[in-house]
Parts: structure tokens; sequence; C-alpha cells
């Protein structure tokens, strides 16, 4: 593709470069483990790095390239590592990234793997989290010690729908010499670029709204060629790598993102405005609504809403159950970011492990539910919900 200034949607359509020689349009799916070289010179080239090239494809795939490639120029990165789910690509920043020793400051409000993996899996090498407010810029900055080298958040958060203010905690992990890496999998780069507003890495679960259809597993990180280096580094030694026919779905995802994401949000914010009518719910939580407590942070650095609601209806646990057992068409999963509408209780299930206490600090009561809004028409959502309220 030409070096043009193009609008995130064409970038959506046409960006990454891999072309064979059978002049493919559609982009193909090179399903192979291996590549064959012309000479030994050419192979021990291509080992040393002296030539740029196939070899084999836990280092690198085409078709993963040219995923690669596409959500670069979407997020406006100069580098970007597929990774073979959203986990797969934490794992890969903070593998690249830390040493025993170092330390991290990250939101509270972040996917429930990832705290985990803070407090399980990298405390067990040396590296310490210290949790704050995903809202309060100073528990940021009063949390830093001389050895902190990366800030970790997630904007809009799940499932309150908090908002980080991207730009304020830039400046923070600026001053003190850390990386900011921001999570972005429920905005994608079509409604928030945090390179933009000061990051230094991206995080995506390509699970979810990049693929859009619920079908594959896969992640990305997205940041400047040096600070990429060790993360592909990473990669290429240990192997969560994407997967060639994954990289391929997701390509033909992102063709259809901007389209996903506007009709997301559309249909998000309507249902929201319909919730905060109903007399049996208490409070609605979407960042689209003048009632969300930093709807102007979030239309400042996001382009909309997005596509995730939660709401507290009245009569706790059992009003919350019954609401998602007499839906008949939205579909009672944890999942996020598919065309088709998800319905989830998050205090017995995706944060069930939490203790009680911690979830109530965390804002998640019994009546919480988090909808997933998908592309159903909005009436047919609505309806479906008002059976249960
Ligand atoms: C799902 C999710 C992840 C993890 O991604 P997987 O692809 O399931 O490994 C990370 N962050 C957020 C915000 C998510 O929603």
């Amino acid at each position: 593709m030409p070096e043009e200034n193009y609008q995130l949607e064409t970038l959506a359509v046409r960006a990454g470069s891999v072309h064979s020689q059978f002049h493919e349009h559609s982009e193909a799916l090179f399903l192979t483990s291996s590549f064959v070289f012309d000479s030994a010179e050419q192979a021990a080239k291509r080992f040393i790095g002296e030539e740029p090239g196939n070899i084999y494809a836990r280092f690198t795939n085409p078709t993963v390239t040219m995923f690669e490639e596409r959500l670069a120029a979407l997020e406006g990165a100069e580098q970007c590592v597929a990774t073979s789910s959203g986990m797969a690509a934490i794992l890969s920043t903070c593998m690249g990234l830390l040493k025993a020793g170092d330390h991290v400051v990250a939101s509270q409000s972040i996917f429930g793997s990832t705290v985990n993996m803070f407090n399980n899996v990298f405390k067990k090498f040396g590296v310490d989290t210290t949790f704050v407010s995903a809202t309060d810029v100073d528990e940021w900055q009063a949390a830093v010690r001389p050895n902190t080298k990366l800030f970790f958040l997630e904007t809009p958060s799940n499932p309150l729908t908090e908002i980080s203010d991207i730009a304020a905690i830039a400046a923070v992990a600026k001053g003190c010499g850390a990386l900011l890496a921001v999570d972005n999998c429920f905005c994608t780069p079509i409604l928030q670029r945090p390179l933009e507003l000061g990051a230094d890495i991206v995080i995506h679960s390509a699970t979810k709204y990049i693929d859009g259809q619920g079908r594959v597993l896969g992640g990305a990180v997205l940041g400047g060629k040096k600070l990429m280096e060790p993360v592909y580094g990473f990669l290429r030694t240990t192997g969560p790598t994407m997967s060639a026919f994954n990289a391929w779905v997701f390509l033909k995802g992102l063709e259809t993102l901007k389209l996903r994401m506007d009709a997301h949000s559309a249909n998000a914010l309507e249902l929201a405005r319909w919730l905060e009518q109903q007399p049996n719910v208490a409070r609605v939580f979407y960042p689209g609504l003048p009632s969300h407590p930093q709807h102007a942070l979030a239309l400042k650095q996001q382009k909309t809403g997005g596509g995730i609601v939660a709401f507290e209806v009245k009569g706790g646990k059992a009003a919350a159950w019954k609401i998602i057992d007499n839906t008949k068409m939205l579909s009672i999963t944890a999942n996020l970011g598919d065309t088709k509408t998800t319905i989830t209780h998050p205090a017995t299930t995706t944060h069930a492990r939490i203790s009680p206490e911690a979830r109530a600090a965390a804002g998640i009561s019994d009546g919480l539910l988090r909808i997933a809004v998908g592309l159903e028409a909005v009436v047919d959502i609505q309806n479906d919900l008002a059976r249960g309220l």
C-alpha cells in the first residue's frame, strides 16, 4: 500500500503489504510451518538476520505479518507483534520488558487473568505490582518507586466502564521513566488510539472486537520498533505465536471493524438510554451517557462510548439472575465483542473468585449485569431484557 495519509476505514481494508507470486486479491492463508531457502548462503543470511525473509512460523508467517502491518497502521504504531491470545500479549510484553527486581503500577480495574498474572506469575519471578485506582491519577504518582518500570491500565474498565485518563497517566509515567501499556481491547483503534495520547505500548485481545464474531483467540502488542524488539524476541524463543489461520480470520475482521464498532456503539447508547428509563434499574454504567461520572473525559479520548453497558438492578442477585434466566435470545456467556449480544453476572462468574469484600470495594454489586451489546436490532435486545425486568 502506498504511503498516503489514509483514513482508518481505508487502512482497515488495505494496509499490509505481503503479496505472493499469484497476485491474489484477498489476503492468502499461508499454512506452512517452515520456509525453503535458495541456497546454503541464503539460509545462513536469514538466520543471522542479514537478509529479511521467513524462516519458520514460530518466528514469522506472511499471513501473520499482514495482520501485524494492518493493525500497526490502524494504531499508528511502528511495530506490531501478534500473539496466540490477549494473555500471551500481556505475558510477552512483561517478559520482554521487565526483569527481577522491577516494579509495576497497575489499575485495579483490569481483566481478572491480568491481575492473576501480576499477582501469581510475575511475583514468583521477583516483579512486584501495586494496584491503584483506575481514575485517581494522584494514586499512580504516589505508588511510584525508584524501580518502577511499567504502568498498566485498561480503559474503559470491565465491567463498570471506568475511564482512565491516558494522557495524564502517561505524563506521570514519563516523569518517572516508566513505560505506559494500555489494554485497548474494549475500544480498538477505531475508537481510541492510546499511542497518540502518550502511551508507549498498546495491547489487544484480538479475540474480542477484532475478530468480532467469536471464532478464534489471538492478541497483539504494539509500540515503537526498539521497544518491540525484546517482546518479539521473547515470542520467537518461547512460542506464544499467533497461528496463520487465526491471523487470516483477524485480517478479515479488521476490514469490517469500523462499521461494527459504529454499530455496536449506536446500539449500546440506545440500550443504555432505555435502561436508564426502567424503574427496576438502579444505575446504568455507560461512558456515552451524560450521567457517567467521566462522560467528558470519555468523549475526549474515545470517539464513542463503545459497546459495553453495565447496569445494576434493584433486588440484588435474585433479580439479576431472573433477568438472565428470562432471556430467550441473549447469550449467557462471559465473552464480548461478538455480533451476538452477551449477558454476564460478574459477581458469580468473572469476579466470583475475588472475596466479597474486595468485590464490594471494586463496586461489583450482586445486582450488577454486564451486556456486551451485539448487532441485533436494539428493540429485540430490549424485549429480551424487559421480560425479567
Ligand atoms: C479477554 C481479555 C483479555 C484476554 O484476552 P484472551 O484473548 O482471552 O487471552 C485481556 N484484556 C481484556 C480487556 C479482555 O477483555
